[in-house]
């Protein structure tokens, strides 16, 4: 281990923190705002950039502390305007994170994991396998990079977060949990909770934890199949987190915050493109208000699943719409770029 990684990363440090520290090495506590501004306002990479500090002020930071930064390594653009950026950590892992642009919203997608501990048949990222959680800076990163991208190459800031990068944010919650805290506050980047959106993939527990902390972002869920048999033989772990766990979390989420729930629905031949799953769908979607957000599959190279035909989708949307539930259809962006829903998985 080189002894930089040894030293702390500064920005684990809390604003109170950082006036501490300065207290207790004899410098005034007011230098401790200064450098969180520079950390979490100016996203500051190193100290040599803190200007208003003296020189030997940023000696001696540097002497007891890191910036963990990322670095985005590499920046693909897709042909319909999506950016992905390969995000190299302290550490040498990469994620991934994309930038979506449409013409009212610019949506930033990020990874809450180094690779994903869940075992999606159809997502590529499962094979990754997980490697670590990500820590907050480095989720917060992700979105000051997408950020500054989205000023530099659309003119406008950042209007939208969903978490449906690499990883479960439900299995990192507490770092996610503190990611957005900084994203939502005024000394981070001040949006607001209401343009976020988690994904999950359905941690009971956890979205009974997230309610009773009265959260104020929004909740997506990969739902896929509303029957435990085959939403089982394609997310294992629904062996485990069942439907009816789910149902009882979910409810309770809507109890508590009364934040209406989607799912993300994607629609295969011969998994999930019957009548009896879209019935099975539309009395999922009763116990709370919901939206169904059918996503366009996008292949993940191994042939074992593929997207329905147009008619099976007409089905789920003209059922689901005779029932009263919203639906959309959402078409993949950044495709040719491998930049699309499951298709994380650090090819490059
Ligand atoms: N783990 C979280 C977030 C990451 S996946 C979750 O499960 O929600 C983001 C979305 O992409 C999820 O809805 C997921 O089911 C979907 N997805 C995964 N692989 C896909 C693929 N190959 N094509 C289309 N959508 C996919």
């Amino acid at each position: 281990m080189n002894v930089e990684t040894k030293k702390k990363d500064v920005r684990a440090l809390t604003k109170e923190q950082l006036r501490g520290f300065f207290e207790a090495q004899g410098d005034k506590a007011f230098r401790g705002n200064q450098v969180y501004e520079w950390l979490w306002q100016k996203s500051a990479h190193s100290f040599e950039v803190m200007t208003n500090l003296s020189k030997e002020c940023r000696a001696m930071l540097q002497e007891h502390f890191v910036i963990n930064h990322i670095q985005v390594d590499q920046m693909q653009r897709s042909s319909d305007g999506t950016i992905k950026n390969a995000v190299r950590l302290h550490d040498g892992l990469v994620v991934e994170s994309v930038l979506i642009p449409t013409k009212t919203r610019t949506t930033a997608c990020v990874s809450s994991q180094v690779g994903c501990s869940l075992d999606c048949k159809f997502c590529a990222t499962a094979r990754l396998k997980r490697m670590r959680n990500l820590q907050p800076d480095e989720i917060y990163d992700q979105v000051v990079a997408i950020d500054n991208e989205s000023r530099l190459y659309f003119d406008r800031p950042l209007s939208n977060i969903v978490f449906m990068g690499m990883g479960e944010p439900l299995m990192n919650y507490n770092n996610v949990l503190k990611a957005i805290e900084k994203i939502t506050s005024p000394e981070g980047l001040g949006m607001s909770p209401k343009r976020i959106t988690v994904s999950t993939s359905g941690v009971p527990k956890m979205i009974k934890k997230m309610a009773d902390g009265e959260v104020r972002f929004k909740l997506a869920v990969s739902l896929h199949s509303a029957i435990d048999e085959v939403r089982t033989s394609i997310m294992p772990f629904n062996a485990t987190f069942t439907l009816a766990d789910l149902r009882e979390a979910l409810q309770y989420w809507y109890e508590k915050t009364k934040s209406r729930i989607t799912y993300e629905y994607v629609v295969w031949e011969g998994i999930n493109d019957t009548q009896k799953d879209v019935d099975a769908l539309v009395e999922f979607c009763r116990f709370a208000p919901s939206k169904v957000n059918l996503i366009e599959y996008n292949p993940i190279d191994d042939g074992t699943f593929k997207q329905a035909s147009n008619t099976a989708l007409e089905r789920y949307i003209k059922t689901l719409e005779a029932h009263g539930i919203t639906v959309t259809v959402r078409r993949s962006r950044g495709k040719d770029i491998d930049a699309a829903c499951g298709q994380l998985a650090n090819k490059s």
